[in-house]
C-alpha cells in the first residue's frame, strides 16, 4: 500500500488514534470533490455517478465482512455507528425488554451512550474480566436474561489490544436467547483481524474509516437483515431512512478505496505487525522499570506499556521532543484516564505511566529501535 511518510519523517506510533490516509483513499476523495461531485440523491447523471461511487464503496465494505451491500449504512464515524446501534436498537426493541449487557472495557462512544440509556430507564450490566484479566464468554451469558434487549462487546480493545471472545460469547448467547441483539465495535479489528458478521454471530457491527488509512469523518454500521434499528438522525431519508443527510461521497469513496487496498494483504500485514511487536518487546525486554500491559495474544497492532515512575503525559512529551508520537492509555480521553486499564488489573503507578504504541504494517523496525532508545533516555532524563 502506498503511504508516504510525511510530517518531516517523524516516528508516528499512534495508529490506533488515527492512520495516515493511503494514496488510493486520497485519490478517491479528490476525484469525488473535483470530478464526481454530484449529490447521490439527484436524478441527473452527476447524481447517478455519485451514487455509483457510494455503491462501489458499500460493496467493498460489505464484501470485507462477508455481508451484502444492503446491510451497510454509512455514518459520520464509529462514534455515530455505536450511537445508532445502541440507541437505535434500544428504541426498536426496548419497550418490552430493559436490560443491556456490555463489557466493562468499551470505548467512550459505547460506554457514554450506555450511561445515557441508563438514564432513560435501561438496566446496564457491565461484565468485567475475571481475576486473570481475561473475559469469560460464560460471564456474558450469565449476565443475560429474558429481559435483555442486546449485548455489546468490542472485538479489540483500543487501549491494550486485548481481543475479546466475541464469537464465543455471542454464539453462546444466541443459542440460549436467539432474540437478543448482538453488537460489536470492530474499529480496532477491521482490516487487521478477520471480521465476518456470520462468524462473529453479530447483528450489528461498527466500523470506522480513519483507523484503516481512510479519512476521518466516515464510518459504517452493519445491520443484519431483519434486525430493526430506529434512526437517530432524521431528515431526507438517505441510507434507506436509517441515516438521513447527504452522503459524504469523498469520505465514503476514500473508505472504500482503503478497504480495497488492504483486503488482499490482511494476513501478510498482520504477520508483519506481529513480527514488529516481537521486535519491540525484545527491544524493551531489559529496560529497567518498563512493563508490558498488553497480553501476549492481543492484537499486535496495539502495545501498551508502562514506563513505571514516569507519568504518561510527561514521557509522551519527552518522546515528542524526539519526533516520536505515541499516545497515553487512550487517545480519546485527552490525558484523562478512562478506567479501562484498571479493568484489566493495571492500576496505580502502572496506569499513571501507561503509554500506547500502535503500529501499522508500514511501521519499520528502525522506527521501533528509535522509540526504544528514546524510551531508555526518557527513563533516565524525565522527572516523574
Ligand atoms: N471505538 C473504538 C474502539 C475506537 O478506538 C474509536 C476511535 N478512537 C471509536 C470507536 C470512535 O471512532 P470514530 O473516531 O470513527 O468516531
Amino acid at each position: 500500500m502506498q503511504i508516504t511518510k510525511g510530517m518531516n519523517e517523524l516516528v508516528y506510533l499512534d495508529n490506533a488514534a488515527t492512520t495516515k490516509p493511503c494514496q488510493a483513499a486520497v485519490d478517491a476523495a479528490v476525484e469525488a470533490m473535483t470530478v464526481n461531485f454530484g449529490n447521490p440523491s439527484s436524478l441527473h447523471r452527476a447524481g447517478l455517478n455519485a451514487q455509483l461511487a457510494v455503491d462501489k464503496a458499500r460493496k467493498l465494505i460489505a464484501d470485507a465482512i462477508g455481508a451484502e451491500s444492503s446491510n451497510i449504512t454509512f455514518t459520520s464515524g464509529a462514534t455515530e455507528s455505536n450511537n445508532l446501534a445502541l440507541r437505535g436498537a434500544a428504541a426498536a426493541y426496548g419497550r418490552k425488554k430493559h436490560r443491556i449487557v456490555a463489557s466493562s472495557v468499551e470505548h467512550a462512544s459505547v460506554d457514554e451512550t450506555l450511561s445515557a440509556l441508563e438514564k432513560q430507564g435501561f438496566e446496564v450490566v457491565r461484565v468485567a474480566p475475571a481475576e486473570d484479566g481475561r473475559f469469560r464468554p460464560a460471564d456474558f451469558v450469565a449476565a443475560c436474561n429474558e429481559d435483555t434487549v442486546m449485548v455489546t462487546m468490542m472485538y479489540v480493545n483500543n487501549e491494550t489490544g486485548y481481543v475479546l471472545p466475541v464469537k464465543e460469547a455471542f454464539s453462546a448467547i444466541k443459542r440460549r436467547y436467539p432474540d437478543i441483539i448482538t453488537h460489536t465495535d470492530c474499529v480496532q479489528a477491521f482490516m487487521k483481524l478477520p471480521v465476518k458478521a456470520n462468524t462473529l454471530c453479530a447483528d450489528l457491527i461498527s466500523l470506522s474509516g480513519h483507523k484503516i488509512h481512510g479519512v476521518k469523518g466516515v464510518g459504517a454500521l452493519y445491520i443484519r437483515k431483519g434486525v430493526r434499528v430506529l434512526p437517530i438522525v432524521t431528515g431526507g431519508k438517505q441510507e434507506k431512512g436509517i441515516r438521513s443527510g447527504t452522503e459524504s461521497v469523498p469520505l465514503i469513496a476514500a473508505f472504500g478505496a482503503a478497504v480495497e487496498q488492504l483486503q488482499p494483504t490482511i494476513t501478510e500485514r498482520y504477520d508483519r505487525v506481529a513480527a514488529l511487536k516481537t521486535h519491540l518487546l525484545e527491544l524493551i525486554a531489559d529496560a529497567e522499570n518498563v512493563t508490558v500491559n498488553s497480553p501476549e495474544d492481543g492484537s499486535p497492532y496495539v502495545v501498551n506499556l508502562s514506563a513505571v515512575g514516569k507519568r504518561s503525559e510527561i514521557m509522551l512529551h519527552f518522546l515528542e521532543s524526539r519526533e516520536i508520537y505515541v499516545s497515553s492509555g487512550s487517545a480519546c480521553s485527552k490525558g484523562q484516564q478512562s478506567g479501562v486499564l484498571g479493568e484489566f488489573g493495571i492500576t496505580g503507578k502502572r496506569a499513571d505511566s501507561a503509554i500506547r504504541v500502535s503500529m501499522t504494517a508500514e511501521t519499520t523496525a528502525e522506527e521501533l529501535e528509535i522509540f526504544a532508545e528514546a524510551l531508555r533516555e526518557g527513563m533516565e532524563k524525565v522527572r516523574g
